[in-house]
Order: structure tokens, then C-alpha cells, then sequence
């Protein structure tokens, strides 16, 4: 057995905490070799302390200041870094061999890019980084010669159920037809139009099926995640959009399936946990426990699904526009809505808003081609400007 060494890319959020659960459980198999966190230093001091790792990342020299005193006081030499760079740095510099890219929104995307340049095995659940360069991503992957593996639930059961050599080869002889993509709906899948303008962040990260960070489960509930999910399956599994298909799937128990030429549907069921995908792709090819109850199908009263109603999700819609227009359009989406999302989280705008904001800042920015990363994060902070002007001219 290969022991892996592993660098956390958001070890304190919500994917981060879970890839340590595991990790945890299996000492023998994964050392740590570096953790980043944002802000969160306390959580990230605790986890520094049981882990060990030889590079910790904050975001800010306040941070560092803090992290650094807390492991002198309990002699733990780990060594502190922070800002973008440093993230970098986690991924080059700490002696890993796989990254789990868990930071959430476009802060994600330089260390990821990067571990792809690296050759390092890619544990993928940052999707926004796959939205925003997905063709640059891909590049640098092959480049790189490492291992992609989807962390996203739909994604890893979409990698499950794909003949093994399709990720290398896609050809037609392995008759591949449609990937459908299982979606909840939300908290208010069921919610009349009319109520959701007075919907609170509370209610909107009250997921019924899944506890994530608080961006994912709001985009969760205006479907944009599904929207970001479509486009992430775009660049992983190199078919045509018109192949990928939503169905809304309200139990969370098939996580995604894949329709072959000759009638087949082979489809991943699980229990919504998140630990499921992250084992998977921690040891693939071979399979550990993930400290996953057992799915009991005797227990379900009935798996149910059905077409999504586009009308009821406004972002769903911009988001296969975006898809559909292709080049800087999803990177521009992507920005718009982290920014709306943020907008909706910390200053109150109203909850039908996010795809007004995301609408208008698609409508104001020109698509073009998305062909280097600069030109890819130069895009992204005009997107941030304009989504800002049109923020501020809602709350005037
Ligand atoms: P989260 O908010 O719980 O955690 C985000 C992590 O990123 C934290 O460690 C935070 O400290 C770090 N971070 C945030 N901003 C940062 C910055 N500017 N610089 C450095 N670090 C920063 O989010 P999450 O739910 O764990 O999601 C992480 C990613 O995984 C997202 O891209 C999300 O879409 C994806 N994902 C999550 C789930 C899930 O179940 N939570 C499922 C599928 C995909
Ligand atoms: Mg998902």
C-alpha cells in the first residue's frame, strides 16, 4: 500500500472537515502534508495539532501572527505561511503528492491550477474553479500527467459509472449517450413564487438533504450549484452540453447516472454524505471505509424525480445560457453570483435578487474567448465591479 500525502486546500470548511474524518481513520494509509484555512485559526491551530502538517496556510499576517503563537505555545513545528502565494506554495512546497481542492469561489482557482501543473493526484470539490478556466484546467491537467478525480457527488458517481478507460479515450464505441445529473431542488423546491421574496440566509443554507458551507447551500437552493454542476461535467467528461441533462431527485439517494447507447442506466446511490466521494477519490482505484452508515433501500419510502421547472429557477436557466455562450460567459457568471450570494448572505439583499444581479452583470459583460488565466482573473474582477454597481444601485 502507497501512503499518500495529502495537502487541504480549505481543511476548515465543510469538505475539509470531512476529508480529515477520513483521513483520520486511516493513519496508516494518509499523512497530512499541509492545511489551509481562510480565517477560521482556532480550527485550523486544533487540526495543525492532530495532524501535524508540515506547511499551514491563513489568509492574512494577522492570522499567521496568531496561528504561529498558538504552535510555538504547544511546540508544533509547523510552518506558517500566508496570503494567495503561500496557498501555492502548500500545494509545491509540502511534499504532497494529492490535493484535495476544498476552498470555496474563485479564491480556489490559482492552488488548484497549480496542482494540476504539479502532477499531483486532483481531488476536485472547488467547481468554481472548474467554471470559470475549465478549458485551461483540463490543459493543465493533461499537462501535469496526474490523476482528476471529481469530488462533487454528482460528478464522482458520473466517474463511477463511466467504463474506466472513458476519462483517457471518450469514443463512441463505448456508448456513452446522456449524463443526467440528480438535483434535490432545494428548501424551496415547493416554495410558490411569491414567498421567496422574503426568504432569510437561514432558511436558504437549511438544506434538507446535505450540511455544506453556507455559499454552496444557498446556490444549492436557487439551483445555481446545478447550473455550476452542468458546466463542471462540460469540462470533466468531454460531452456535448445537450447530453447533460437535470433531473430533480428530492431523496439524494441517486447521486447521478449515465445512460448508455443500448438502454442501460447505470446509476451511484449512497447515503448524502459527503465522505462517500471523498474516500473514493483519497483511494482509488481501491475502496476504504468512510465511516458512512449503510444505505437501507428497504427504509425509502420511494425514489421519485422530475424535470426541473426553469420559471421556479431563474439561475438554472442563466447558468445553461452561460454554458451555452461559452468562453469568459461562465467565469462571468461565476463572479456575479459569488458576489450576489455574498451580497445576500452579509447585507440583507433580498433572496430573488441574486439572479437579477447575475442576469444584469451577464447582460453588461461581452462574451470572449477565455484563453489565459490573466485574462481569465482580469474578467473575473470586472465581473466583481460590475455585479458591485448594480448591487449597490439595488440597495439605494
Ligand atoms: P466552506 O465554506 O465550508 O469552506 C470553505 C473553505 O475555504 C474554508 O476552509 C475557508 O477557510 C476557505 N476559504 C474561503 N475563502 C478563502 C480565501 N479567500 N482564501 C483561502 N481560503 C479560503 O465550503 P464547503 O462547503 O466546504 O465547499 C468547498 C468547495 O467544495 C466549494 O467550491 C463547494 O462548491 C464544493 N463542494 C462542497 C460540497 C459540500 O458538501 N460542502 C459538495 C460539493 C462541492
Ligand atoms: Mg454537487
Amino acid at each position: 500500500m502507497t501512503i499518500r500525502h495529502i495537502a487541504i486546500l480549505g481543511s476548515t470548511g465543510s469538505i475539509g472537515v470531512n476529508t480529515l474524518d477520513v483521513i483520520r481513520a486511516h493513519p496508516d494509509r494518509f499523512k497530512v502534508a499541509a492545511l489551509t484555512a481562510g480565517k477560521q485559526i482556532d480550527r485550523l491551530a486544533h487540526q495543525c495539532a492532530e495532524f501535524k502538517p508540515s506547511i499551514a496556510v491563513v489568509a492574512d499576517a494577522d492570522g499567521a501572527t496568531r496561528l504561529k503563537q498558538i504552535l510555538l505555545d504547544q511546540k508544533i513545528d509547523t510552518q506558517v505561511l500566508y496570503g494567495p502565494q503561500a496557498l501555492v506554495s502548500a500545494v509545491t512546497d509540502s511534499g504532497c503528492d494529492t490535493v484535495m481542492a476544498a476552498i470555496v469561489g474563485a479564491a480556489g482557482l490559482v492552488p488548484t491550477l497549480a496542482a494540476a501543473k504539479a502532477g499531483k493526484r486532483v481531488l476536485l470539490a472547488n467547481k468554481e474553479a472548474l467554471v470559470m478556466s475549465g478549458n485551461l484546467f483540463m490543459q493543465a491537467m493533461k499537462q501535469g500527467g496526474g490523476e482528476l478525480l471529481p469530488i462533487d457527488s454528482e460528478h464522482n458517481a458520473i466517474f463511477q459509472c463511466l467504463p474506466p478507460q472513458f476519462s483517457k479515450t471518450p469514443n463512441p464505441s463505448l456508448g456513452v449517450e446522456e449524463l443526467w445529473l440528480t438535483a434535490s431542488g432545494g428548501p424551496f423546491r415547493n416554495t410558490p413564487l411569491e414567498q421567496l421574496g422574503s426568504i432569510t440566509p437561514d432558511q436558504a443554507c437549511a438544506h434538507p438533504n446535505w450540511v455544506m458551507g453556507r455559499k454552496i447551500s444557498v446556490d444549492s437552493a436557487t439551483m445555481m450549484n446545478k447550473g455550476l454542476e452542468v458546466i463542471e461535467a462540460f469540462w470533466l467528461f468531454g460531452l456535448p452540453l445537450e447530453k447533460i441533462k437535470v433531473l430533480i431527485h428530492p431523496q439524494s439517494v441517486v447521486h447521478s447516472m449515465v445512460r448508455y447507447r443500448d438502454g442501460s442506466v447505470i446509476a451511484q446511490l449512497g447515503q448524502p454524505d459527503m465522505r462517500t466521494p471523498i474516500a473514493y477519490g483519497l483511494a482509488w482505484p481501491e475502496r476504504i471505509e468512510a465511516g458512512v452508515t449503510q444505505l437501507n433501500l428497504t427504509q425509502l419510502s420511494a425514489l421519485s424525480f422530475a424535470e426541473p421547472d426553469l420559471a421556479h429557477f431563474p439561475c438554472l436557466s442563466l447558468a445553461f445560457a452561460a454554458a451555452k455562450a461559452g468562453g469568459t460567459a461562465p467565469t462571468v457568471l461565476n463572479a456575479a453570483n459569488e458576489m450576489a450570494v455574498a451580497a445576500f448572505l452579509n447585507e440583507g439583499i433580498p433572496y430573488l435578487d441574486i439572479s437579477l444581479v447575475v442576469e444584469k452583470t451577464l447582460n453588461v459583460m461581452p462574451v470572449s474567448d477565455a484563453d489565459s488565466i490573466e485574462y481569465i482573473l482580469d474578467i473575473d474582477m470586472q465581473a466583481r465591479k460590475v455585479a458591485h454597481d448594480i448591487i449597490k444601485s439595488i440597495r439605494s
